[in-house]
């Protein structure tokens, strides 16, 4: 390619750009509905500031690399900025955030400078103003410099105050003009997300198309902030976390953010209250990996970390460029919410010949990994989110949680495309009918003799929670099920080395350790077998009781359906589950095949501790010096009390180590129950009681 026209491919290239981040902008900002998932339209504004970086002769002034947002709109009044509002640049990265660190140093001549850390609030940016204290106006960002009035939804904020009580330190000033983010809590969000979808399966049953419901809080939070109809806004329930002043009259002066920030506390404004001063890049980098990690303890969502120079006089020496201050800087966190296409819905059966619909994916990196399959759940599942093959879908994955496809992008959807139809056929060779009785929401398959649901059955006996066979994974069992070595779980024990060694990837070695590994799961615990045998509804709890009660396996398999519903934790549907499945000659054939290879069946760990926690539910948050998160678990239960992963009106008690939950801490608070230190957990484990 000549010089010349690799010039106008790129040029070409920067307009295409362009016109797309403006086309996103539009999406995003003014109609509330994104077609490209944050870190889509960032990779594409980082791609047009790498061109005009290495061409500065293709800068254009109206870039979207130097604007604010997406341009003022006409849906509300124009409200002008008496102080510009900003955007921010973004740091991606430790080395990022550590070169910011250098351009600040050299901008300030190598002085000292200490940061305020903020949560990044993932919503809408809102300027409110006071005249001689009382709440005059509320407007969005706009462009920067014109922003929307919005004056009637921000006042629905319930805990926005909307006149000012100075004291006599602080009187309220002149004109007092405060910056936030309105953002929607997740409980809220998720509140409006099931009233979308019930109104949308209300749509379909009268033939209409469904409306697009909001694939996250923020897209929310910013809809619903920009209704016409307060009244809507007021139902929506939005928050407000305020964090910088704008115009101030008559008002003191500070030298200090964090001064700033104290001052809007003492006069009622919500300041969130992680807001950390610190001293160091290092610490502010600490923050930014603490909250990271910690981002989904919160009731609200964040995409980063704001950092801003503490110093106000610093911050007038370092200014702004045309779109952000020099002196603040956003740490992103990862994305957790990507697009991709949905291939195919498909169906998987499970081991109680449960139909799950599933997404098949074209791979996408969420989360911190690649994503090519997500559970759909079941039938109305699929039904709510009317997701399609073809469609473009929202995938998310937070954290641990298993990836989510949230919901399609309407406006991408494919012409002539059709809600998507459960099978009626199992997808084994089998093909039996799949039934779906009207008071369940699950779909199965009812043929004893599906090969789906025995393999199924196989790797579920083979897992950590039941036997924890080593080594007997899903494509083992896939394998010796197909060669024709195992047809239950009882099977198992009689594999032989020979047969092993058939199958590909096994060698001597190998074979012997799986051999080795099946032998030595006989001795597992009652509670483990039983849980192991995929006794539906049957799961470690009521399996755990069961044991206790009953010692043996051949005691429950003839108990009666009264005696098991009587023991604590089980009740009448697991009995009835319990007794039913004992009683089926395909069973019955399986405990002998158990009973022939030598599987104990009467092995119950007991305690030695005194049980003074029996029936009681002790929650564990944060780190304890003498314990780990699962030895301190392990006391409780070994005490006879319960480890639940969640506070509720009947925890007994809460441990609160350094770092804790803070979720758990605010339910205890909010519930009242007792919250202990390491030496009150000691004492409780000792005695039973709080000290
Ligand atoms: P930004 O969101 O990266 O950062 C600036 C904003 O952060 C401020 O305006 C403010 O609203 C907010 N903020 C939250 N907590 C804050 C705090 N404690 N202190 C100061 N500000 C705080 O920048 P932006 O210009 O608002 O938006 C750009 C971003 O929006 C993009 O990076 C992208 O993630 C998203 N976007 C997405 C699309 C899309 O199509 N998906 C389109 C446009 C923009």
């Amino acid at each position: 390619m000549s010089a010349e026209s690799k010039r106008s491919s790129i040029e070409r290239r920067a307009t295409e750009l362009r016109d797309l981040i403006r086309h996103h902008n539009d999406r995003y900002y003014a109609e509330d509905t994104p077609e490209i998932s944050d870190a889509e339209y960032d990779a594409l504004v980082k791609e047009l500031a790498r061109i005009e970086a290495e061409h500065p002769e293709l800068v254009t002034l109206d870039s979207p690399t130097a604007t604010v947002g997406g341009g003022s709109f006409t849906t509300f009044a124009p409200v002008i900025h008496a102080v510009p509002m900003t955007s921010l640049d973004n740091a991606m990265d430790s080395d990022e955030l550590h070169a910011w660190g250098e351009r600040v140093a050299k901008g300030l001549g190598g002085a000292e400078c200490s940061y305020v850390c903020e949560l990044k609030i993932d919503g809408l940016a809102i300027s409110i103003r006071y005249e001689k204290g009382v709440l005059v106006q509320a407007a969005t960002r706009g462009d920067g410099k014109v922003g929307e009035d919005v004056t009637a939804n921000v006042a629905t904020i319930a805990t926005l105050p909307k006149t000012l009580k100075g004291t006599a330190k602080h009187p309220v000033p002149e004109v007092l003009e405060v910056r936030g983010e309105v953002y929607m809590s997740i409980e809220a969000f998720q509140r409006l997300r099931a009233d979308k979808e019930s109104e949308n399966a209300r749509r379909a049953a009268e033939g209409r198309g469904p409306l697009s419901v909001p694939v996250n809080p923020r897209n929310a939070g910013a809809g619903s902030l920009r209704q016409k109809d307060p009244r809507i806004t007021a139902d929506r329930d939005l928050s407000l976390w305020c964090y910088q002043l704008g115009e101030v009259r008559g008002g003191p002066d500070f030298s200090h953010h964090h001064d700033t920030l104290e001052f809007l506390k003492s006069l009622g404004f919500p300041v969130n209250p992680e807001i950390r001063a610190v001293g160091t890049l290092t610490d502010v980098y600490a923050f930014c990996d603490t909250w990271r990690e910690r981002r989904h303890e919160l009731p609200y969502d964040i995409d980063g970390v704001v950092v801003k120079v503490d110093d106000l006089r610093q911050r007038e020496t370092l200014g702004f460029t045309s779109r952000a201050p020099r002196w603040a800087i956003a740490f992103k966190f990862p994305p957790e919410e990507r697009n991709t296409v949905l291939k195919d819905i498909q169906v998987s059966i499970g081991r109680t010949g449960r139909a799950t619909p599933f997404a098949v994916l074209q791979p996408v990196f969420v989360g911190g990994s690649t994503v090519s399959m997500a559970t759909l759940h079941n039938r109305d599942q699929v039904a709510l989110k009317d997701v399609r093959p073809g469609d473009t879908v929202v995938v998310r994955k937070a954290g641990d949680v298993i990836p989510e496809v949230v919901g399609p992008v309407l406006s991408l959807r494919p012409k002539k495309s059709e809600p998507w139809e459960f099978p009626e056929t199992c997808p084994c060779p089998l093909k039996s009918t799949l039934v779906k009785p009207d008071d369940q929401a699950d779909t199965r398959c009812v043929e004893p003799s599906c090969p789906f649901q025995r393999d199924q059955r196989i790797i579920h006996f083979a897992s950590r929670g039941g036997m924890d066979i080593e080594g007997l994974g899903e494509r083992t069992v896939f394998a010796l099920s197909d060669a024709g070595c195992v047809s239950d779980v009882g099977d198992l024990y009689f594999v032989t080395i020979d047969q092993l060694l058939q199958l590909e990837g096994f060698a001597d070695i190998s074979a012997r350790n799986l051999i080795d590994s099946i032998a030595s799961s006989r001795t597992r615990p009652l509670p483990k077998l039983l849980t192991a045998l995929g006794i539906k509804h049957l799961g470690p709890a009521a399996s755990e009781s069961l044991a206790t009660e009953f010692a043996t396996l051949d005691v429950i398999a003839s108990a009666s359906n009264e005696k098991l519903a009587s023991v604590e934790g089980v009740g009448d549907v697991i009995a009835q589950s319990v007794s039913s499945w004992f009683m089926k000659a395909e069973n019955k054939a399986i405990i002998e095949k158990l009973r022939a290879a030598g599987v104990d069946f009467g092995r119950v760990e007991r305690s030695s501790e005194p049980q003074t926690l029996a029936g009681k539910a002790v929650v564990v948050t944060g780190t304890l010096a003498n314990y780990s998160r699962d030895g301190a678990e392990a006391a409780i239960k070994a005490r006879g009390g319960k480890s639940p992963g969640s506070v509720s009106a009947k925890t007994f008690a809460v441990v609160v180590g350094s770092e804790p939950g803070a979720s758990k801490v605010t339910k205890a608070e909010q519930l009242g129950v007792p919250m202990l230190d390491e030496k009150g957990f000691e004492h409780m484990l000792a005695t039973g009681t709080l000290p």
